[in-house]
């Protein structure tokens, strides 16, 4: 036997075992890409590379024999560093993309090939949900109700914009939602045991709910304070229910409470108790209190307006103000639209939206301006308020025409008032719907820091300047979306469950990633080669003298068989083995800088020849394991690796087709391939050897 020392600690192993081997019998390990136990090493990644004492250059240890004395040592910085340039150089011309472009786009990164593949292949067919519910429950809190209100910058990013139209991502997750509180027993997530520790939570909106969801599956007790009557924050009092009903809100509730979330209603912070008393009560505290203050006008005689977000509150608790006739909305973001199109269905026959700068600048999804367009509203565009005035039983407004100067910090054209462009409107209502504030000062009173829109949180944890304490949603942000307040929900719950159990608080593990930018024609004609374009499917809306007659919701769900067609459109991007991808969770772990060497990349392709393996030479390596082990599984023709520097790639000898290269060794080849080059084609399979 022959004994030698790894990172100070003694083994004696045979003669011709190598230091790789010597160390795992030491449970050391050493990452390694290029390694096949039981075949030849090749030493080709790099990455086993070991620092032995009396060597001056580093030493692969797959092919490096142990001999009597040998002192090695396997973690030096040196060694790490080492390791992290071998994988930045292997990702300098890599040609994939770990995650699909839409999910990248997800402000809570939700899985959405994931949940739409579960929907395609089983979900919808037999109206079992419950497999979308886990992939969705994972990222996304309150699918059914963000599935009506997202702007949906995913399906922005969705691929099959290059080719037809983005997928209809909202409305899938939405159907699964719905599906799912339709179901006997709808989709519970698992429950760790008891901690015995217990969260309070300030504002029982998205991002209050959206933290109780990940907690209480984390085994920690939840209990939400909120001023308001009801749970669901500006999803309940805000957004009225022609686009979100609030049985569905209900629903995503109801999950909660069956999940063991405690709710304590009409408490208010700063009046109904204090920061100090949650603290001494509970082991940790989210504050989520949102941006519920609405803004003035900023203009002589702004108290005659109606605050925007004041008046959906009155229309959600049933007892909507009188408007008389005439509604002038001044702002052009949600709020503004959803005040005017509520006012439309109570009755104003005249109901106008002046916004100050143009239509491309209008913070809302443009489909929402148009539905109110749709609806009688009149937009009109660079129109600014000067003056409002109180004439008898009417209300005069002096405006300002405007014009579009350069772009502002926000990016958006500034608008610049055009002298002389003077004019007076005459309303019975006035609504100011310009932009809601954050309950700064009540914050700073309990002891918080504050930024100039919100309580400052460290951007990672959403911690607080108090410890134990962590603030996330509009609360930090200043009104913004309801997915990111969902968001950060999900990444407060990742701290504070860190902070219960005395871990250091990192929040969310950042797992590297590298995408494509950008996709040249070819490349996208090898995407949609087997692709046929079919436009997306469209909610079906309900009739406009139903939509004006009252707060029916408007898009109804998708039908089973749309739900089926929309979801059979997904292409599934993203890489197949990016949960298992050892050159991913390597970079993960080496901190990776992705893009360090990134140069001229490989174009991507994909070889879908074979009936068990799918191959995209542009994520090889050269690692050669398929090599070795096709040869090795005596495989007639194999592979070989073909082509000299940047156009070296795997392919089976005298251009014979994969399936005729790996007739048996094909799922062992994938398995063992520590990128997605050789992957199995059952659509997102994790095939690591792990
Ligand atoms: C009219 C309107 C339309 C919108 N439309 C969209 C849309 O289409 N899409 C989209 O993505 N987003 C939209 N938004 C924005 C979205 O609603 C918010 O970004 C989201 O609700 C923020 O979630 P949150 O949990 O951080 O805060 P909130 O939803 O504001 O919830 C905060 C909660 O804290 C409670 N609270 C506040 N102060 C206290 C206190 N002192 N003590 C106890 N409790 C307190 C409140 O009662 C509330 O329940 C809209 C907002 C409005 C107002
Ligand atoms: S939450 Fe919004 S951005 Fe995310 S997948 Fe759903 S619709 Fe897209
Ligand atoms: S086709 Fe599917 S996976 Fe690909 S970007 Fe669009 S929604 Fe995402
Ligand atoms: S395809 Fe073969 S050579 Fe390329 S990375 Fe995968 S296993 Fe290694």
């Amino acid at each position: 036997m022959i004994t030698l020392t790894i990172d100070g600690r003694q083994v004696s192993v045979p003669p011709g075992t190598t230091v790789l081997d010597a160390a795992s019998w030491l449970g050391i390990r050493i990452p390694t890409m290029c390694h096949v136990p039981g075949i030849e090493a090749a030493a080709s990644c790099f990455l086993c590379a070991v620092q032995i004492e009396g060597r001056r250059t580093l030493s692969p240890s797959c092919a490096m024999p142990v001999a009597e004395g040998m002192v090695v040592a396997t973690g030096t910085e040196d060694v790490r560093t080492a390791r992290r340039m071998a994988l930045e150089l292997l990702l300098s011309d890599h040609a994939g993309e770990c995650v699909a472009p839409c999910a990248a786009k997800c402000p809570a990164g939700l899985d959405i090939p994931g949940f739409v593949h579960a929907l395609a292949t089983q979900g919808i067919a037999t109206g079992d949900t419950r497999q979308a519910m886990q992939v969705i429950g994972r990222h996304l809190a309150l699918p059914g109700s963000l599935g009506r209100i997202c702007p949906r910058l995913c399906e922005q990013a969705c691929r099959r914009c290059d080719l037809d139209q983005g997928l209809a991502i909202g409305a899938l997750h939405r159907y699964a939602a719905d599906r799912d509180r339709a179901a006997a027993v709808p989709y519970l997530p698992p429950r760790a045991p008891a901690t015995g520790r217990s969260v309070a939570i300030v504002g029982a909106g998205p991002a209050g709910l959206a933290a109780a969801w990940y907690l209480l599956q984390n085994g920690h007790a939840c209990t939400l304070f909120d001023t308001h009557p009801l749970p669901g924050g500006m999803l309940r009092y805000g957004i009225p229910a022609y686009r979100l009903p609030k049985d569905a809100l209900d629903a995503e509730i109801a999950g909660l409470r069956a999940l063991g979330a405690e709710f304590h209603m009409s408490a208010r912070w700063g009046e109904d108790f204090t920061l100090a008393a949650l603290r001494q009560v509970h082991d940790a505290v989210f504050v989520a209190i949102g941006a519920q203050n609405a803004q003035g006008l900023g203009c002589p005689g702004e108290g005659h307006a109606l605050p925007g977000v004041g008046f959906l509150e009155q229309l959600a608790q049933g007892n909507p103000p009188p408007l008389g006739s005439d509604v002038i909305v001044i702002g052009g973001g949600n709020t503004a639209v959803d005040c005017a199109r509520s006012a439309v269905r109570l009755g104003a026959r005249n109901v106008r939206i002046l916004y100050r700068r143009g239509r491309q600048e209008m913070p809302c999804l443009m489909e929402e301006v148009e539905a109110a367009e749709a609806e009688g509203v009149h937009v009109d565009l660079l129109v600014a308020p000067l003056r409002l005035e109180r004439q008898a039983t009417n209300l005069l407004l002096t405006c300002r025409r405007m014009s579009l100067g350069e772009p502002d910090a926000s990016g958006r054209r500034r608008p610049v008032p055009v002298e002389g462009s003077d004019f007076v409107v005459a309303c019975s209502t006035a609504i100011a719907a310009i932009g809601q504030s954050v309950e700064r000062a009540l914050a700073e009173r309990e002891g918080l820091r504050i930024t100039a829109w919100g309580i400052a949180a460290e951007a990672r944890t959403l911690a607080t300047n108090l410890p134990g304490v962590f603030a996330g949603g509009d609360a930090v942000l200043g009104a913004d979306l309801a997915v990111r307040a969902v968001a950060a929900g999900r990444i407060s719950a990742a701290s504070i469950h860190q902070y219960l159990t005395g871990q250091a608080v990192t929040g969310e593990p950042a797992i590297a990633g590298i995408a494509m930018q950008p996709v040249d024609d070819a490349e996208r004609a090898a995407i949609f080669r087997a692709i046929e374009r079919a436009g997306r499917v469209r909610s079906p809306g309900i009739p406009m003298e139903r939509r004006l007659a009252g707060f029916d919701e408007v898009e109804e769900a998708l039908p089973d068989a749309d739900a089926a067609r929309e979801a059979r459109r997904c292409l599934t991007c993203g890489c197949r083995k990016a949960d298992c991808c050892l050159v991913r969770s390597l970079a993960t772990e080496y901190g990776v800088d992705m893009y360090r060497f990134a140069g001229q990349r490989r174009r991507f392709s994909q070889d879908l020849s074979h009936p068990e393996i799918v191959y995209e030479p542009g994520k090889c390596i050269s690692c050669d394991a398929c090599v070795r082990i096709a040869a090795a599984a005596g495989e007639e023709l194999g592979l070989a690796t073909i082509g000299r520097g940047f156009e070296v790639a795997v392919a089976v000898p005298f251009g014979k087709p994969l399936s005729e290269g790996l007739r048996h060794a094909a799922q062992r080849c994938a398995a063992a391939c520590p990128t997605g080059a050789l992957a199995l084609r059952t659509a997102r399979a994790c095939d690591c050897a792990e």
